[in-house]
């Protein structure tokens, strides 16, 4: 069984050579700074650290995203932004549908990473049928009349052979959002659709969502690229989607205790699977 030690950022600096760092709940709480978050980036960009923000918000543009790091006194240049919008990029690329019919659900930062990515945005329930679904942030929608239509669309052209392409930005089931308080994610409602989908029609690999984000591998891959190696360490406060998306991908990780997960000592990740289980426990980035 893993057991993680606790260890501090500074060691983690020497010992790696990159840093990948979750936003909400390591950085910020949704509100405000975490203790010590400002002061290590600004060390980091002094000392030239090789350090990334690698985060599943695909709801904001890479501009605003900077923006709202700088109004809470983070200096994070925009190439150091690594999040899941801008995967949707490769996987209209890879999966060759730039110029195909699509719906997003989301904000118009949503829509505009889609249409970047080659994206035709149409509307849903209009007179053209998407081929691709990117459902990009959890609202505003009526989320049970939202996805009655998508159960229709998706269900109807699964039994045509033509299914729609269904494609999940962000996978965080829940965030948090601010203290105390936490809301749910796209993630919640996709797989409310994907669990109705299997009871119609049985267990298929295209009525699932295509995810991008942590803890599935297309924002590592992109993080691992852009960072130049693979000797980098994941610092999370999500197990199931840090840590275990590091754990897949074979990079380390450590768990701050600022955010989701309350575990702060190593025997009490002795009932955690190994595959959430982080090599490192982090008190805080202090
Ligand atoms: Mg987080």
């Amino acid at each position: 069984m893993a057991v993680p030690t606790q260890t501090n950022v500074s060691t983690l600096i020497d010992q790696y050579s990159a840093l990948f760092f979750d936003s909400f709940g390591v950085l910020i709480d949704g509100v405000d700074a975490l203790p010590g978050a400002v002061d290590l980036i600004t060390r980091m960009n002094d000392e030239g650290t090789n350090y990334f923000v690698v985060t599943n918000d695909a709801s904001v543009s890479l501009e605003s995203r900077v923006k709202t790091f700088a109004s809470k006194g983070f200096d994070i240049p925009q190439d150091r932004i690594i999040n899941s919008g801008s995967q949707i990029t490769g996987y209209f690329t890879e999966n060759k549908v730039q110029d195909a019919p699509t719906v997003v659900l989301g904000t118009q930062d949503a829509m505009d990473y889609t249409t970047t990515a080659g994206g035709r945005l149409i509307e849903l329930g209009g007179t053209e049928e998407p081929d691709v679904v990117v459902v990009g942030h959890s609202g505003p929608h009526d989320w049970e009349s939202t996805l009655e239509k998508l159960l229709e669309l998706f269900s109807r052209r699964f039994q045509q052979n033509n299914p729609v392409r269904l494609v999940l930005p962000n996978p965080d089931f829940i965030y948090p959002n601010g203290p105390g308080n936490f809301g749910f994610g796209a993630a919640a409602f996709v797989n409310l659709l994907e669990q109705a989908l299997e009871r119609l029609h049985g267990s298929h690999e295209s009525l699932l969502a295509t995810k991008l984000g942590k803890p599935y591998e297309p924002i590592f891959a992109a993080a691992v690229e852009r960072a130049g190696t693979n000797h980098a360490v994941m610092i999370g406060d999500q197990l199931e989607t840090d840590i275990l998306g590091a754990n897949r991908v074979g990079i380390d990780s450590a768990v701050v205790t600022t955010g989701i997960s309350r575990r702060i000592s190593p025997d009490e990740f002795e009932d955690v699977a190994d595959e959430l289980t982080p090599r490192y426990i982090l008190a805080s980035l202090v």
